[in-house]
């Protein structure tokens, strides 16, 4: 469950400098889709605040695969600490399908919230 996606995010995360203005892979995501496939992604930190986060870029990846259902997800800092996903990637998830409320996602503190929990008194309610 959460193992295999912790796996999966640990290989992706490969923190570099691209250039004087961009770095990135200091975070990854990794998230499992209704299917059972796992999709992957990292952080790209720009001037100007034109990155994005590992989350926003895993489902990316899942959305090139043509899948919208996210069962389970974690992200991972370069010390192999559990990240909760900001507030943009949480609503961004929320919208790609109204399923994604009851994805599960590991925290830092150990436990386990659905994406609902981390969403309270969600405007598309
Ligand atoms: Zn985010």
């Amino acid at each position: 469950m959460f193992e295999k996606l912790t796996s999966e995010a640990s290989k992706v995360i490969n923190p570099k400098e691209y250039s004087r203005f961009a770095e990135g892979g200091q975070v990854a995501a990794a998230l499992e889709t209704v299917s059972g496939a796992i999709y992957t992604g990292i952080c790209i930190d720009t001037a100007c605040s034109m990155g994005f986060c590992a989350e926003h870029a895993a489902a990316a990846d899942m959305l090139k695969h043509g899948e919208t259902q996210v069962v389970r997800m974690v992200a991972l800092d370069k010390d192999g600490n559990y990240l909760s996903p900001c507030g943009r990637c949480r609503e961004f998830l929320s919208q790609l399908d109204e399923k994604n409320s009851e994805m599960e996602i590991l925290l830092a503190n150990g436990n386990v919230y659905t994406l609902r929990e981390l969403l309270p008194f969600d405007w598309k309610n």
